[in-house]
C-alpha cells in the first residue's frame, strides 16, 4: 500500500533533520526516510570545532544531540533506502527497498560519499588496509606507517587526526592544498608528516593486507612506499543515483537549487551537501534544511489552496 504524506524528506543528516524540525512546526504531514543511522556524515567525524555553541565536540556526540533534540520535538526518521523517484502529475512517488511513498513535495538531503580513485588494488584491499574514513578506522593503524591521498580541507582534517596516531604519514597531494591556514599550520606542526605535492597514486599492493603503495612523484619518477594503510580522500561525489534524470544536476552530479532551495522541478527541493554550492559545512547544511522545509511548506499550501 502506498503511504501518502504532504512532504517526504530523504536523508537524516543535519540537513534532513533540520528540515524535519521546521516541517514539524507546520500543519503538514511528513516523514524522513533514512537508509542508515540518523546523523549522516557527522557520525564519522573525529572532532568539530566550528559549530556555534560547541567549542570542540566529537561528531558522533553532536549527531546524538541533534537526533535527540529532533526526537524530543517528535521528529523520528524511519528506515528506507530510496531506490527511485518519479513525478506523476503534481505528486511524487518515492520507492524504497521496503515501501512506496507518495508526496506533494520532496526534499532531497542525501549528502555525499567519498570518491574512489579506481587504481589497481583499491577495490581488492578495501577494508584490508584501504579506508575512506580515518576517523572510523585510524585506530587500526596506531604506530604504523600510512598514506593519505588528498588536498582538500576534509582530507587535511583527516590527515591531522592520522598524524596524531600513526608512526609516519605520507600525504600525497595531487594538487595544492585547498584548506584553511589553521588546518595547514596544525598539519605541518607534526614532525611525522611528509607532504609530497604533485604525487599521483598508481597502485596499492600487498598480501592479505595492504603492504605498499606505488606513487608517481612530481618529477615523473615512480617510487614504492611501504605502508599498512591507505586513505584515498580526494573528494566527494553526490548521492543522487536514485533520481535518474528527474532533477537538474551540475557536471559533478550536485543538485542545482535557487536561494530558497527549490530545483527547477516544481515541488522538488534540495538541502545540504547534495546542493551545488561552495561551502559544504554543518551550518550551511542546517540552513539549507530550514530554507527547503519553509519553501516546501509554502509550496504544498499553495497546491492545496
Ligand atoms: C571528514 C569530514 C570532516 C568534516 N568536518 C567538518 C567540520 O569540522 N565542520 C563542519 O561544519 N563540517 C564538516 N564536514 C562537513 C559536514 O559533515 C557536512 O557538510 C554535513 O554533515 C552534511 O550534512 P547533510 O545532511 O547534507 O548530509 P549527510 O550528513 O551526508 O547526510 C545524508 C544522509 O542521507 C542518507 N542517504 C543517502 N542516500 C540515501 C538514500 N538513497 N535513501 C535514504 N537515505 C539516504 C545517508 O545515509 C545520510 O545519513 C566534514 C565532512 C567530512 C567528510
Amino acid at each position: 500500500m502506498v503511504k501518502a504524506y504532504d512532504v517526504v524528506i530523504i536523508g537524516a543528516g543535519i540537513a534532513g533533520l533540520t528540515a524535519g524540525i521546521y516541517l514539524k512546526r507546520s500543519s503538514l504531514s511528513g516523514i524522513i526516510l533514512e537508509k542508515a543511522a540518523p546523523g549522516g556524515r557527522l557520525l564519522n567525524i573525529h572532532a568539530i570545532d566550528n559549530y556555534p555553541s560547541e567549542s570542540l565536540i566529537p561528531g558522533p556526540e553532536l549527531a546524538a544531540k541533534i537526533v535527540a533534540h529532533a526526537s524530543e520535538l517528535g521528529v523520528v526518521p524511519e528506515y528506507g533506502n530510496v531506490q527511485g523517484v518519479q513525478k506523476q502529475g503534481d505528486h511524487f512517488l518515492v520507492a524504497t527497498d521496503m515501501e512506496t511513498y507518495e508526496a506533494k513535495a520532496l526534499i532531497i538531503a542525501t549528502g555525499t560519499t567519498t570518491k574512489t580513485l579506481g587504481v589497481p588494488g583499491e577495490k581488492e584491499y578495501a577494508g584490508r588496509g584501504v579506508s575512506y574514513c580515518a576517523t572510523c578506522d585510524g585506530n587500526f593503524f596506531k604506530g604504523k606507517d600510512v598514506a593519505l591521498i588528498g588536498y582538500k580541507d576534509r582530507a587535511i582534517e583527516e590527515a591531522i587526526y592520522l598524524a596524531s596516531l600513526c608512526h609516519h604519514l605520507y600525504l600525497f597531494a595531487p594538487q595544492p592544498f585547498e584548506t584553511t591556514e589553521a588546518h595547514e599550520k596544525t598539519l605541518r606542526s607534526f614532525p611525522n608528516v611528509e607532504i609530497l605535492f604533485g604525487a599521483k597514486l598508481l597502485a596499492i599492493s600487498g598480501n592479505k593486507l595492504v603492504e605498499a603503495v606505488k606513487v608517481q612523484l612530481q618529477d615523473g619518477t615512480e617510487k614504492t612506499y611501504p605502508v599498512a594503510g591507505v586513505f584515498p580522500l580526494t573528494g566527494e561525489k553526490s548521492s543522487t543515483d536514485f533520481l535518474a534524470g528527474l532533477a537538474p544536476k551540475n557536471n559533478a552530479g550536485f543538485l542545482v537549487a535557487d536561494p530558497q532551495m527549490a530545483t527547477s522541478i516544481p515541488g522538488l527541493f534540495a538541502a545540504g551537501d547534495i546542493v551545488d554550492k561552495k561551502l559544504r559545512q554543518l551550518v550551511t547544511a542546517s540552513s539549507d534544511g530550514a530554507l527547503a522545509a519553509t519553501a516546501a511548506i509554502a509550496y504544498v499550501h499553495a497546491l492545496k489552496a
